[in-house]
């Protein structure tokens, strides 16, 4: 991904944006062995740098981002004026939250060499999004990469110069792409002449997700299990009830108490426990399974017959008193089920009735009147809403 634009230092951030989120479908997983180069570099394998960032926190971040490099063979060198700034800016806007930090490079196209470099990391992202320091000063080791003359390696790399992470300090890809960088011709500008031109290259927040959602339901109770990267609380909606889990080792587990067939919104907290994720909606279908209903019962010499409607591709389960008393496996979505007279004997009152689909949802119990013999019943029902 190569992001040009000519004499120019401001620019739209939309169009940016754009071009990353288009990037992000190329490859990925795989690590590049020697992380890509840019069309630009110092002159030799040596720069200063100016620290404008007033607090200690971020004069320490810089300090410890750049003897990562310097540790790894580039050699940064702090002065009071240099054409390489760097510092930190808050920007809280919803645009601006998107962008953790950027490296605005300005390089003589006959040459490549870099005139000035401008570092900038977004305070407001790191606040929002829990980064731990050490996760600033990989943020902050990404964008002296691409000072440095370094592109980005691929999406999901285990990479500093990974274009959407935190996670990752520098790695021994990145020495070698350093390397090279720095044995490899200058000049691979794509326009020569006088032109002098600005890059900005920007690094994508890492915003939490909540994926791998999985939910069990077992008549009393829903069980919702998934994984929340970068959140420090789920919090999770259901039936007006609200109930907020902490996240251990990007895990989290949240319980209701089942008391009606309703979609689950489910989103991720930052450590103020403000909303940080998008929100991730379980649907009544995915934990629950429509109950089982009869519309005939009969009872004859025999035993009873119920006609059920019922699930394709499901189990049946009649019990008496807690009891399993009859397990039928049921293809169609109606079917005709007898209780032979022998398991009658003595019983009264009615059989709860659950009905499993595909082995893993459940339905409601429901309860299946035991007839006197000689008695028969019908019920028409009324086709209404959902039949959870
Ligand atoms: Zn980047």
């Amino acid at each position: 991904m190569r992001k040009k634009i000519l004499n120019k230092t401001k620019k739209i951030l939309a169009v940016l944006l754009i071009t990353t989120m288009m990037s992000s479908v190329t490859v990925y997983g795989s690590t590049k062995a020697t992380t890509p180069m840019k069309g630009w570099r110092y002159a030799k394998k040596t720069a200063s740098y100016q620290v404008n960032s007033t607090s200690k926190k971020y004069k320490n971040i810089w300090s410890k981002a750049t003897k990562k490099w310097i540790d790894s063979g580039f050699k940064w060198t702090k002065k009071g004026s240099s054409k390489t700034t760097v510092a930190s800016y808050e920007d809280n806007s919803k645009s601006g939250l998107k962008i953790a930090g950027y490296c605005n490079t300005t390089y003589r196209a006959s040459d490549g060499v870099i005139v000035k470099n401008k570092i900038r990391l977004n305070r407001a992202v790191f606040k929002k999004y829990d980064y731990t320091e050490a996760q600033i000063i990989n943020v902050a080791e990404h964008e002296l990469g691409h000072a440095l003359g370094l592109a980005h390696n691929n999406q999901g790399s285990v990479s500093v110069m990974n274009p959407a992470n935190r996670y990752y300090s520098i790695q021994k890809c990145d020495i070698k792409g350093m390397e090279k960088r720095y044995s490899t011709a200058i000049n691979n500008a794509v326009v020569r002449g006088d032109e002098i031109i600005t890059v900005t290259e920007y690094f994508l927040a890492d915003i939490p997700v909540i994926k791998n959602v999985g939910v069990k339901y077992d008549t009393k109770k829903i069980f919702i299990t998934g994984k929340a990267k970068g959140c420090k609380y789920v919090t999770g909606k259901y039936n007006g009830k609200e109930k907020t889990v902490k996240v251990e080792s990007n895990k989290f587990k949240l319980v209701f108490d089942y008391t009606k067939a309703k979609d689950i919104k489910i989103s991720g907290l930052n450590s103020k426990k403000e909303r940080i994720s998008r929100n991730k909606k379980v649907k009544v279908e995915k934990y629950v399974t429509e109950k089982p209903i009869y519309d005939k019962i009969k009872r004859t010499g025999e035993g009873i017959k119920y006609g059920v409607k019922t699930v394709a591709n499901s189990t049946l389960s009649f019990k008496y008193k807690g009891k399993l008393i009859k397990k039928c496996v049921i293809d169609s979505s109606y079917t005709n089920i007898t209780i032979k007279d022998s398991i009658l004997k003595g019983k009264s009152g009615y059989f709860t009735v659950t009905q499993k689909e595909n082995g893993k949802k459940i339905s409601k119990k429901m309860k299946f009147p035991i007839l006197k013999k000689g008695e028969a019943s019908e019920i028409s029902y009324y086709q209404s809403g959902t039949g959870y």
